[in-house]
């Protein structure tokens, strides 16, 4: 399934990469979307392919001079309608390390962005807390001066990577702001435990900072400046969700259409019935305009992805919320097979649905997006 719109030519090689990819791991593809731990052939994959280089700048090991949200999200897509673990493996590689690309020092980024790109070393970005979720300015984690030394104490809950991950790009308050540090996982102190599995299962940990010490140098960016690079990364990677949200929806229509051909009823085949036809072609109508919306955006956001962050969550809040709908159309077009466990359609409902809670809840994105309006529609243009 190619989709409707013409690509530029420079991200030949990235597609079929990712479809290289994306086919490689289709054997163990199902067994790997139901574990909440490493699984460790989804990541020798991910390494051999050689795209966690797309997440860093090609100073550090990196395929493009920056990184390309377009380039991202036609990778997710292609990733996501194979493997939700494989995609998830993916997208981290720069939601943890994004702050570093745009806020590190040079030392930083010599010493882990090179790692990253070979995905040699797994990176998590540690915002949420049991306490905070979308009010980030809730925090309760604080870093302390203690002579020359920083102390990091608090906890974080739900973090992607959390046990897998090599570093956490932690948020944490900071006198009267908010900074960023980057907090090795071997660091004394740092206890991970595994979050309380999701109906779509995904590695995810909680971390408990004991009173980790760290070095001055462990902090992102200057003091205070956490939002400002939180919102660079969202800028960048809020927009994959929706690159992910069209390979769910892609998958799951390969699947109602194989089954809507091929099972006939009254006659003849499901897809010759008007009401089935009807969900069938709303699902294709629904995944064409946010593919549409998606790319558009993420091309856009090349050039200035802060500038961009408002169409970003609009292509986010318009392809996951697609995406639910589409599969639950498809599951309807497929009638008790589409209620199987550990079908691909099944795993496809479950993993359609935490798209509409991360990196920014549809309700949240909603709130910006309606501030965003009142520039955007006052100019009687
Ligand atoms: C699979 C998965 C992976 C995740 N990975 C990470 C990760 O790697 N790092 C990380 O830091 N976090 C991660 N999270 C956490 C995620 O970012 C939070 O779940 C998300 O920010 C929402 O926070 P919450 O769950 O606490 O919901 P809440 O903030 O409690 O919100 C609950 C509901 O209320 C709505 N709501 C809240 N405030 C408002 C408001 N002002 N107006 C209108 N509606 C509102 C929300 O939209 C939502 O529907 C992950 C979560 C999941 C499910």
């Amino acid at each position: 399934m190619s989709g409707l719109m013409e690509i530029d030519s420079k991200y030949e090689g990235v597609i079929q990469d990712a479809r290289k990819l994306a086919d490689s791991v289709e054997p163990y593809a199902m067994e790997a979307d139901e574990s909440s731990e490493l699984y460790q052939p989804i990541l020798d994959a991910l390494r051999a392919s050689g795209l966690s280089a797309l997440m860093v700048p090609s100073q550090y090991g990196g395929w493009f001079d920056t990184v390309d949200p377009l380039a991202v999200c036609l990778v997710r897509e292609k990733l996501m309608r194979s493997s939700s673990h494989l995609d998830s493996l993916f997208a981290l590689q720069g939601i943890g390390s994004y702050a570093i690309s745009v806020a590190g020092t040079e030392s930083q980024k010599e010493e882990w962005l090179p790692l990253v790109s070979k995905a040699e070393a797994l990176a998590a970005l540690a915002l949420t807390e049991p306490r905070a979720g979308s009010d980030l300015k809730g925090i309760e984690t604080v870093v302390d001066q203690k002579g020359a030394e920083l102390i990091l104490r608090g906890e974080k809950s739900f973090i992607s990577n959390a046990g897998a991950a090599s570093f956490y790009t932690t948020l944490a308050k900071e006198g009267d702001g908010y900074s960023l540090f980057l907090v090795p996982a071997d660091s004394d102190g740092l206890e991970t435990s595994p979050s309380p599995e999701i109906i779509a299962p995904h590695v995810l940990g909680e971390l408990k900072f004991n009173d980790v010490v760290l070095p001055q140098s462990a902090r992102l960016g200057e003091p205070g400046t956490a939002f400002r690079n939180v919102l660079a990364t969202l800028s960048v990677f809020r927009i994959s969700v929706a690159g992910a949200a069209l390979g769910v929806m892609t998958g799951a229509i390969e699947e109602a259409v194989k089954h809507c051909t091929q099972r006939e009823q009254f006659g003849r085949s499901l897809i010759k019935h008007g009401p089935v036809a009807t969900l069938l072609a709303d699902s294709w109508s629904d995944l064409e305009s946010s593919r549409f919306l998606t790319y558009q955006t993420a091309s856009l956001a090349i050039d200035d992805p802060a500038k961009n962050l408002d169409k970003s969550s609009l292509a986010k809040l318009t392809a996951t919320e697609a995406a639910c709908r589409v599969v639950d159309r498809c599951v309807q077009t497929m009638g008790r097979w589409g209620l199987i466990r550990g079908s691909k359609i099944e795993k496809y409902y479950r993993q359609a649905r935490p798209m509409r809670v991360y990196e920014g809840a549809s309700e949240i994105l909603r709130l910006g997006i309606a501030n965003g309006m009142v520039e955007e529609f006052s100019d009687g243009s």
